[in-house]
């Protein structure tokens, strides 16, 4: 459609709004002007934060409400259930993985037409509507309406040693370093079920592994504690508090602990200090935006997921603080979605608000080739012509293979893209959608993801197949980028 009908259709909606007030809306306080819209580019209806359960059935709910959804994945595709081995409470699941409760959401909403933009939030403004989503890449996004689902990120213990072997034997994520320990003795501290969860996930590798509980009782339930009996190499040490992790200066090589019956101090020692106490909502990029409670929560209104902003809403963990399930996490996703549809209703979107905003949304507006710029980190590849530009221009291409599909691919992607950032213009470093650039699969066999190939004058020299851990991929990576 020409852009002068367009700006009509807006001019007469700007005029309608002015004469009733509202547009279809029930209060003058739950009004929103549409004609707002006029000039803004990178209009979504519905923008999803976060793609953990919360958001993605938000997004089900949106795109199935008739709006065109957008979820923004963040950093963490799929949040915590892709650090989750074995889930026996998710409805209708006898026993299924964290990550394959993901995938299915996730092929759900793509085929309910939910689109999936990789980039994280950086910060919202929330001073004016249509509001505006500032990106990690440096976009500017509008949103009519948003749902913040961003879910919690692991707490720390705020011990002495604790930023100093950060990530050298300091960790929250077992599913990411468990291999790093292979036989090797390492603690596991909380009594949670995230306590049992990582002591599982480690018993793979690690030769003995304590859990380290606070209290004289774990937390964690009872099916869950049972299920710790199946495992010789995991023991349970009750009444001890962490109070410092103590190293050689490279690595970890104990904790010391305190224990609160016999107010002894002793250095237990250890290899791995694996944090499993707990989270905190992942809420920072809101402060000043949207008010929260004391403990960083989002605060949402009664019996709805509406935050105290019109036309926001949020739901999981990044709200809940009382029951933080996987199952109620998308429950309260499906109500937030239900909620901004409703929400767009009642303030006068419709098919031809729909229609006039669509040449405007965010991706849609490109047109022709993309400009192959290797300076500023991974680049997109959308075809076979555009891998053949850069293998004739660039000595040393390292690509990094994936589907929207596969959850190993989406953890790897993120690091996949800062490692080349890091090293950016050394050599070119490229994503491909596997599926997208079908062209460049068959020329080049590409039938399993994640898959790295590595192009040195235009030949392939490395081909690696399957998920690799962040340090692994920049230890593929840097044998390549060095030379
Ligand atoms: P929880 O809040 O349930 O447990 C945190 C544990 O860490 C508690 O035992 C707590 O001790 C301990 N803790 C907290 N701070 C410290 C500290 N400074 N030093 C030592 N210990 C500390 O968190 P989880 O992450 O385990 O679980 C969160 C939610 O996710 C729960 O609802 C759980 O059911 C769910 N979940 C479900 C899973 C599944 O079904 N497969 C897997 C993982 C989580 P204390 O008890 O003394 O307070």
């Amino acid at each position: 459609m020409k852009k002068q009908s367009r700006y009509t259709i807006f001019t007469a909606i700007a005029l309608l709004t002015a004469l009733s007030g509202c547009f279809g809306s029930k209060t003058a306080q739950s009004s929103v002007d549409m004609g707002l819209l006029q000039g803004k580019a990178n209009i979504m209806p519905v923008a999803v934060i976060g793609s953990g359960p919360a958001g993605l059935m938000a997004a089900v709910y949106g795109a199935r409400g008739g709006k065109d959804t957008y979820v923004l994945e963040g950093n963490k595709p799929g949040g915590l259930l892709m650090d989750t081995t074995e889930v026996a409470n998710w409805p209708g699941e006898i026993m299924i993985t964290g990550p394959k409760i993901i995938e299915k959401m996730r092929n759900q909403a793509l085929h309910q037409g939910v689109n999936f933009v990789e980039d994280a939030v950086e910060r919202i403004d929330t001073s004016s509507w249509p509001y505006a989503i500032h990106t990690e890449n440096g976009d500017i996004l509008h949103a009519m309406s948003i749902i913040i689902a961003t879910g919690a990120a692991p707490k720390r213990l705020n011990i002495p040693g604790e930023d100093e072997y950060w990530g050298a034997g300091v960790t929250a994520c077992a599913v990411c370093d468990a291999p790093f320990y292979k036989g090797l003795e390492v603690v596991v501290i909380g009594g949670g079920d995230s306590a049992v969860e990582e002591a599982i996930q480690l018993s793979s590798y690690a030769s003995k592994i304590t859990i380290l509980v606070r209290k004289d009782r774990m937390r964690a339930a009872e099916s869950m504690q049972e299920r710790l009996k199946g495992y010789p190499s995991i023991s349970i040490k009750y009444n001890v508090e962490p109070r410092k992790i103590v190293g050689d200066g490279t690595e970890v090589t104990g904790i010391e602990l305190f224990n609160v019956q016999t107010h002894q101090h002793e250095t237990f020692p250890t290899s791995g200090v694996f944090l499993a106490i707990g989270h905190n909502p992942n809420t920072s990029f809101l402060k000043g935006s949207i008010p929260l409670t004391e403990g960083g929560n989002v605060i949402v209104k009664g019996r709805t997921q509406e935050t105290l902003i019109h036309g926001i809403f949020s739901a999981g963990d990044v709200e809940d603080h009382r029951y933080r399930q996987a199952g109620t996490s998308a429950g309260y996703g499906i109500a937030a979605g239900l909620d901004a549809v409703r929400f767009l209703d009642d303030n006068g979107y419709n098919p031809a608000i729909a229609a006039q905003i669509k040449p405007q949304l965010f991706g849609k507006s490109v047109d022709g080739a993309q400009e192959l710029d290797i300076s500023q980190g991974a680049i997109e590849l959308e075809s076979l012509d555009e891998l053949d530009q850069l293998l004739a221009k660039h000595e040393v291409v390292i690509a990094d293979f994936w589907t929207k599909t596969c959850p190993s691919c989406k953890v790897m992607l993120p690091h996949f893209r800062s490692i080349a950032q890091e090293m950016s213009g050394q050599v070119a470093f490229v994503t491909i959608d596997a599926e997208e650039a079908s062209d460049i699969s068959e020329k080049y066999f590409v039938n399993r993801v994640p898959l790295m190939l590595v192009f040195k004058d235009g030949q392939i020299v490395s081909r690696h197949s399957g998920p690799l851990s962040k340090k692994e991929l920049s230890s593929f990576v840097e044998q390549f980028a060095s030379n």
